[in-house]
């Protein structure tokens, strides 16, 4: 029985604010933690909260106390990373700080209702109760269990970000699988036998909402901040949205041909994806072709279906059939310079990355002892 814990991160709006006095006592306590870490190496937490918590107690008696443990938990891995940085060379400060408006929560200090879409989260005197937008969009968090937590002020309000995990067990491979091959415009995805190719219209929102930014930037006025956050977050929810449907169409076709793999390229190839972006942003695009895959990843494993990561370089350039070079030959078609082949080059990468998914579960059959491919997605 293949077992495997899903893990997923949502990103909650909420519907008013938390006092601004919680979040820079916080930041306080935070940065006499980090003070202390650094001033004495100290790099454990039992052994920061030992050193700290009583002295933090008596200074802020009216912040609940499990913050004081959870800032403790923070200072240790910001301490932890810089001094990593540091060994490198890289870190431009003398000692660690931290200045992001962001507070870290464990289950004491916030409860969730999923029936009702409300938070509740401990505040100085007391809780404050409230709502979570967009609640529609993370009905499949219901049945998950609720982890660590994080509570973010920015630009256009403030964010309840929470990790997610379900331990969920997945179908025996057997051989059949269904690759995707995602590019900016459409994503084809199939087998061997039939491939399908859809339209995605993200290139014509992001052009949209690049437009609106534009035209907001230009004109001067206060603050365009709020603004411009709540556009990302519109165009992200509108992105995503297309996504999820996507995924679910793929998922489906996936078990309609009663395949148990999914497979999706290896990150390492994003050239031909970044070429075509100049005007909108490449990393716009990076983040959505990594996004998309995230997506696929986790919904495909809620179905129980493995999910397998290839390497993609030179898919559209090698022939699936017999790996002879391939042409342009017309409109997004590719000809094989050595045998007969000719087709989309959609169909083609879509083709190329389940040839070799395939040479990667013949090579591991051969050699037990080599490390499996499988989920190796997640940095
Ligand atoms: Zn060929």
């Amino acid at each position: 029985m293949l077992l495997e814990t899903v893990k997923l991160t949502a990103s909650f709006k909420l519907d008013g604010s938390i006092p601004e006095s919680l979040f820079s006592t916080y930041r306080e306590v935070l940065g006499r933690l980090l003070d202390c870490a650094w001033a004495k190496g100290v790099t454990s937490f039992k052994r920061l909260k030992a050193e700290k918590y009583h002295e933090l107690r008596a200074r802020y008696p009216s912040l609940p106390s499990h913050y004081i443990y959870t800032a403790c938990q923070m200072a240790c891995s910001i301490y932890k990373s810089f001094r990593k940085l540091r060994k490198r060379g890289l870190a431009k400060a003398e000692k660690p700080f931290f200045k992001k408006q962001v507070i870290m929560l464990d289950d004491h200090l916030f409860s969730l209702d999923l029936e009702g879409w409300e938070a509740s989260i401990a505040v100085e005197n007391g809780r404050v109760k409230l709502k979570l937008l967009h609640g529609t969009y993370h009905e499949k968090f219901k049945e998950m269990r609720v982890g660590q937590a994080w509570l973010v002020k920015s630009e256009d309000g403030f964010y309840l970000k929470i990790v997610f995990s379900k331990t969920v067990e997945l179908v025996e491979p057997n051989g059949r699988a269904v690759a995707v091959d995602i590019n900016e415009n459409n994503v084809a995805f199939g087998s061997m036998e039939r491939v399908r190719n859809i339209e995605t219209v993200e290139r014509v929102i992001r052009t949209a909402y690049f437009l609106k930014r534009r035209r907001l930037q230009s004109k001067p006025r206060l603050n365009e901040k709020p603004l411009l956050a709540k556009y990302r977050g519109r165009e992200r929810r509108r992105v995503e949205d297309i996504y999820h449907k996507l995924a679910n169409k793929i998922i489906d076709e996936t078990k309609k041909f009663k395949a148990s793999t999914i497979v999706l390229e290896e990150l390492a190839n994003m050239r031909k994806r970044i070429r075509h972006s100049k005007a909108i942003n490449g990393r716009l695009n990076r983040w959505s072709f990594r996004k998309l895959q995230e997506i696929m990843e986790y919904k495909a494993k809620l179905a129980g279906l493995n999910v397998v990561y290839v390497d993609a370089r030179g898919t559209s350039s090698l022939c699936p059939i017999c790996g002879g070079k391939l042409s342009p030959n017309g409109y997004r078609r590719l000809k094989c310079s050595r045998c007969e082949l000719e087709e989309d080059r959609d169909i083609i990468a879509v083709k190329n990355l389940l040839k070799r998914y395939k040479m990667n579960v013949g090579a591991s059959a051969v050699h037990p002892e080599s490390p499996p491919t499988t989920g190796g997605g997640k940095g």
